[in-house]
């Protein structure tokens, strides 16, 4: 099976009413170890994606990603601004212009953002970031669709990884970010970008069902 564009929209648009829906939820999380605005930040962000998506839709993979990565970067300061925009250029670049992405060419795609959260972060496992979500969740994309399973089951696969990641975040030290600031007194709390990640991929297999 492969994700249409309509599909792909519909990825980006439910990842913005999960992020609004949890808005609380991820300020709060940001409250315990950051500075309470993960929630505000990425509400604001794809509120202005969804309004752009809405007054323009766009007609492929790569303009689909390229308008919510520039977008986000434009709206979301902080750590998560930047990364979240880094990864939709990334997703944008390694999708082309095309309409409709099968299972390996999406998982590349996906790979290609982990990378450049990555190569913009430089956040490593157990670092207590959104890595730990993101990272293990296209892991078992690859596996999965390496196994023969269609998109749509491989992509719950990864978002039972995603969970997995961000809950494991909870006991880590933070090595990255403002939570890194506290120290030890980060353990105990669980990340919210990795939290953020996480409904980011429920989105998605939510979406290419
Ligand atoms: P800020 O910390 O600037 O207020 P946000 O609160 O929006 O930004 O985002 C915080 C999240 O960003 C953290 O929970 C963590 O998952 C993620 N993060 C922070 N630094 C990094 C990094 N270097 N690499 C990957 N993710 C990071
Ligand atoms: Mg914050
Ligand atoms: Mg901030």
């Amino acid at each position: 099976m492969s994700a249409s564009i309509d599909q792909l929209t519909d990825w980006v648009r439910r990842f913005a009413a999960a992020v609004h829906e949890h808005r609380d939820e991820l300020t709060r999380l940001d409250s315990a170890i950051g500075d309470a605005d993960h929630g505000s930040n990425l509400d604001r962000g794809m509120t202005a994606v969804v309004a752009a998506l809405d007054a323009e839709p766009q007609p492929s993979a790569a303009a689909l990603f390229k308008k919510v990565g520039m977008t986000l970067v434009s709206t979301v300061g902080g750590a998560s601004g930047p990364l979240y925009g880094t990864f939709f250029l990334r997703v944008a670049t390694a999708s082309g212009e095309v309409t409709e992405l099968d299972g390996p060419a999406f998982a590349k795609a996906l790979r290609a953002g982990l990378e450049g959260v990555v190569a913009r972060g430089k956040a490593e496992a157990g670092d207590k970031t959104m890595f730990d979500a993101l990272a293990p969740a296209v892991d078992a994309l690859d596996a999965a669709l390496a196994d023969g399973d269609p998109l749509g089951e491989s992509l719950r696969a990864a978002a039972t990884a995603a969970a997995s990641g961000r809950d494991a975040t909870i006991p880590l030290v933070a090595r990255k970010g403002r939570a890194s600031y506290l120290g030890e007194r980060s353990a105990g709390h669980q990340d919210p970008g990795a939290t953020s990640v996480t409904l980011l991929v429920v989105a998605a297999a939510e979406a290419l069902a």
